[in-house]
């Protein structure tokens, strides 16, 4: 049967203590013991189904683990407090003083921010690489080179990662490849295509209601035991956990997921599509003229679509910025970092989620000042929404491509 990371999440059910249709929440950061062994084999790992304290696991965010191991089919998944929190302890766990991560330069502004000055300070050096030139890639990994990252679709600039090829690459040099997917949650299992660790920040399109921040890790369960491990582990010790509060209301958020991403696909296609239309400088990896629209095609689970994230040139900061304020004036949208929201979200990331990225490196990877990043959200009549962003477009005179 096809993997669909949908069904897998729906088919999984959890009951509450009294029959609750929803996991009770786990209350408690420790846990009792009627043996004192018990404890003893717990702390060592050896004891199934018992909890010890709540950094290291707890029902609540087990369940939410589980689901979202099914979600991308790995074996197991561990969540933490934010994206970050997953991103850096993967990194750290993976890497020691001395060795060498080849990355992706089109990636988060605080990953990227973590690579270039936080990880040098324990010995870790990262090249940023276009990755999607794969004779760069290869060229660029040496002898202490242990990761192969990236990000399925790339914040900002939606390039996507070839991951079946850089799979192979990964593999014949004995990296592992770390995929960030959290632009494109259902659209593009990375685990089924070949990586070895795929990432989520849960605070975008698979929390998709903006009211926390989260993460998740889902890998093999050898390497999820590592991060959880008491002596060693990263997760467990640099101490990123989720509260189970929270991981009980982002599962419920996760049932929709689903419905939502097809709803978000289905808006920024078609504004994609109509701005594209209208001459405007417009990137979606749904779009023939998108670089990499066949590689997308050949990765995504179809009935998912192309993703919620779209971004349009409007030519300069001065203009973007205008366009924001006028549209976020007219409800369009709000003016805010972060994507995944109901809402259409949009933000000049050259200044803003990307400003870590120095202006050279910037402007070498194709990251304009003019750039919007669009999050488009759930609207329900997205052809009213198009008529009054391109009124927005045409009052303030932004220029199509024709006239730049
Ligand atoms: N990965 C990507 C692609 C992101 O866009 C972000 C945040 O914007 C993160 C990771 C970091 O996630 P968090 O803010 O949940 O720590």
């Amino acid at each position: 049967m096809e993997f669909n990371p949908a069904d897998n999440i729906q088919d999984l059910q959890y009951f509450g203590e009294f029959g609750g249709v929803n996991p009770s929440i786990s209350d408690s950061s420790t846990y009792t013991f009627l043996a004192a062994k018990s404890m003893m084999d717990t702390f060592e790992g050896n004891l199934e189904g018992c909890y010890l304290y709540s950094r290291h696991s707890s029902p609540s965010n087990l369940y939410l683990g589980q689901a979202l191991a099914a979600m991308e089919g790995t074996e197991a998944a561990n969540v933490s407090a934010s994206g970050m929190g997953a991103i850096s302890s993967v990194l750290m766990q993976l890497c020691s003083q001395g060795d060498h991560i080849v990355s992706s330069r089109t990636i988060y502004g605080g990953t990227y921010a973590f690579l270039k000055n936080f990880t040098p300070k324990f010995g870790i050096d990262t090249s940023f690489v276009d990755i999607t030139d794969l004779d760069k890639v290869k060229a660029s990994i040496n002898e202490h080179t242990k990761i192969l990252y990236c990000e399925s679709v790339s914040n900002p600039l939606l390039e996507i990662a070839d991951i079946k090829a850089l799979s192979k690459i990964a593999k014949e040099h004995k990296l592992a490849l770390v995929v960030d997917n959290t632009f494109s949650p259902l659209q593009i299992s990375p685990a089924v295509l070949g990586a070895d660790v795929v990432i989520h920040s849960l605070t975008k399109f698979i929390n998709g209601t903006s009211d926390t921040v989260g993460g998740v890790i889902c890998g093999s369960n050898d390497f999820i035991d590592s991060l959880r491990n008491v002596n060693d582990g990263a997760s467990m010790l640099l101490g990123p956990v989720m509260d189970s509060l929270r991981s009980a209301s982002v599962l419920k958020n996760l049932r929709t997921l689903h419905i939502r991403m097809k709803k978000h696909s289905e808006n920024a296609l078609y504004l994609a599509q109509k701005f594209e239309e209208d001459g405007y400088k417009v990137m979606y990896p749904g779009l023939k003229s998108h670089p990499q629209h066949n590689l997308y095609e050949s990765l995504y689970n179809e009935e998912y679509g192309f993703g919620g994230l779209l971004t349009l040139d409007a030519g300069s900061l001065e203009k973007a910025d205008e366009l924001m304020e006028l549209m976020q004036e007219r409800n369009l949208g709000y003016l805010a970092v972060s994507l995944g929201f109901y809402k259409t979200l949009f933000n000049a990331p050259g200044t803003a989620t990307s400003s870590e990225i120095p202006l050279d490196e910037q402007k070498e990877m194709g990251l304009t000042d003019g750039l919007i990043r669009f999050s488009i959200g759930l609207d329900n009549h997205i052809e009213r929404t198009y008529k009054d962003m391109k009124y927005c477009m045409e009052s303030l005179g932004i220029l199509t491509l024709a006239k730049i």
